[in-house]
């Protein structure tokens, strides 16, 4: 068969050969050990947590080492293509701290390894398809649906693997005056991989998280082309990865089932395999059971979900690197105040049986990250998330600037400094008393003190009420007027003798916290008052009161 004849049959617009492109693409020249790596997402619309996850091992790989951070869209689905996803997935990946240096960026292209969307590399990949053609590795298969759907009818009937492959390939071996009969009669095609692997065949490769694996060969003949000219995921990870010199491809486990294919291809044009980075799944418990997070099910899984609620990228991050690497928390616990970006973020420490995703704790994380973030600069981020998520409140917020960074401070200093600050929603909602058109009581008064006796307390509260009172000289008031309505002066005491009174202090001054802020727990309830003022302390006392 003359391959070379048959390749410009069905290649006859492909000037270019490959070393056209190896030239057009040459070896990179970077730092001895530097990385070069991808985020290779469809542009479907949506950007979830193991897109993130995934991004974060290439931005860490590539920046650690002097490397490339790439982003290649791979748009090759016309049905699944959403308008405005790019700007989406950079977006996205930007607010979590995470910037490309090249590929398809915001303002355009950027570097000399593109085009970086996969619709637009039709000729490369012809012009890689049509080498394999000349070499004799790969050939036009005219196999219509019904064929093929007998094919597969017969395989269940012998009980064989199912595929394309040896016996099986009917157009593996045409002659070219055959393939030149379908072709003048009209028939579509596709281009597929002549592959030289055996059912039994195994071999051993070497992945960067899992370790060393063992792994049976590829033997199907996949398709490397489509009828339309368009490539399959296998060819185009293949070629785009060659040719954009990527050196560590990070991609999610589900791809490791198919790494025999990828495997063939590299191997049999005979170009050297990235180092491959199978990351495992993000999971979550679920009534006691482990599972993958679903995008159904979990709102959790998209990224939209976290810039809803306004978490803080910072707090994101240093989640995501715990459970990426398992030494990071310790790193942690010694580095107390270091950049994150200090930290060695390593292949081998990251999980390879499912990554264990857990809201709360991210949660926890972010307390104790926003905790060692000023307040103006977490007010600053409030606005900012409330401009684009909350605008209803935007106003309030820059109306009152001054107090809404001492309510953000309240407590956050000392030895046991307070945690209770999440994400922005959390945090408007926990500092939204203050403003008059959300302040409402939510909880209710003790159990031990009714209507009537909180009205009698607050209304003694607010005949003594000076709103020049330090800290102790308010709370001597508040023991006060405890004691002297049969209250105890100290738990303690109540506690020893509780048929001897009503309640303790404590209760009296939830009674006031309830009346001021609404809530029955609450920062310190003399640091609120002095940042609300006597004015609105008093009228929410007053109508507390009941007048
Ligand atoms: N487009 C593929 C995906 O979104 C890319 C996989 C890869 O990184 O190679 O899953």
């Amino acid at each position: 068969m003359d391959y070379k004849k048959l390749a410009e049959i069905l290649f006859p617009d492909i000037k270019e050969d490959i070393a056209y492109y190896e030239n057009e693409f040459p070896e990179r020249k970077l730092p001895a050990g530097a990385k070069v790596t991808r985020l290779a997402p469809s542009p479907t619309g949506f950007i979830h947590l193991g897109n993130l996850y995934g991004a974060f091992v290439d931005e860490r790989l590539a920046h650690q080492s002097g490397g490339v951070f790439m982003l290649r869209i791979e748009d090759t689905d016309e049905k699944r293509k959403v308008e405005g996803s790019v700007e989406i997935i950079i977006s996205s990946l930007k607010y979590f701290g995470l910037n490309f240096d090249e590929g398809a960026l915001l303002e355009g292209e950027k570097g000399s390894y593109g085009p970086y969307y996969q619709s637009n590399r039709g000729k490369i990949y012809q012009c890689v398809a049509k080498y394999l053609v000349e070499q004799g590795k790969a050939y036009p298969c005219f196999c219509t649906e019904g064929e093929l759907e007998e094919i597969r009818k017969q395989q269940t009937e012998e009980n064989v693997n199912p595929g394309y492959y040896g016996k099986w390939a009917k157009y593996r071996n045409l002659t070219l005056e055959e393939v030149q009969a379908h072709i003048d009669n009209n028939e579509e095609f596709v281009i597929r991989f002549r592959s030289e692997g055996t059912e039994e065949g195994t071999f051993e490769i070497e992945d960067a998280i899992r370790g060393r694996l063992s792994m049976h060969e590829n033997f199907q003949d996949v398709v490397i082309l489509k009828t339309n000219g368009i490539p399959t995921y296998h060819f185009a990870h293949v070629v785009d990865d060659h040719f954009m010199r990527v050196t560590h491809v990070v991609r999610g486990e589900e791809w490791l089932s198919t790494l025999p294919i990828h495997h063939d291809i590299f191997t049999t044009i005979g170009w050297e395999l990235p180092v491959y980075c199978h990351t495992a799944h993000l999971m979550k418990m679920d009534e006691g059971a482990k599972r993958k997070l679903s995008k159904r099910k979990d709102p959790e899984l998209g990224l939209g979900f976290y810039m809803e609620l306004g978490y803080h990228p910072a707090a994101v991050r240093e989640y995501l690197l715990t459970i990426l690497n398992s030494n990071y928390e310790e790193w942690r616990m010694q580095n107390p105040d270091s950049p994150i970006e200090e930290f060695e973020f390593t292949l081998e420490k990251m999980s390879n049986s499912g990554a264990l995703f857990d809201l709360d704790k991210l949660n926890n994380i972010s307390k104790d990250v926003l905790l060692k973030i000023p307040a103006e600069d977490i007010y600053e981020f409030l606005l900012s998330w409330a401009e684009g998520h909350k605008t209803e409140i935007v106003n309030i917020l820059k109306g009152n600037r001054e107090e809404v960074i001492k309510l953000l401070s309240v407590g956050r200093s000392g030895d046991k400094p307070r945690k209770d600050l999440m994400y922005c929603s959390q945090i408007f909602e926990f500092i939204s008393y203050y403003f008059d058109e959300y302040f409402e009581i939510t909880d209710s008064y003790p159990e031990n003190i009714n209507k009537e006796e909180a009205e009698k307390l607050l209304k003694l509260y607010f005949d003594s009420y000076d709103h020049n009172d330090d800290q102790v000289q308010w709370f001597e008031k508040i023991r006060m007027i405890a004691q002297e309505n049969g209250y105890a002066a100290k738990p303690k005491d109540y506690k020893k003798n509780p048929d001897m009174y009503k309640g303790h202090v404590g209760d009296v001054s939830s009674v006031v916290r309830l009346a001021v802020v609404g809530r029955s727990t609450s920062p310190d309830i003399w640091e609120l008052q002095q940042i609300m003022g006597e004015e609105k302390v008093k009228s929410r006392i007053k109508k507390a009161m009941g007048n």
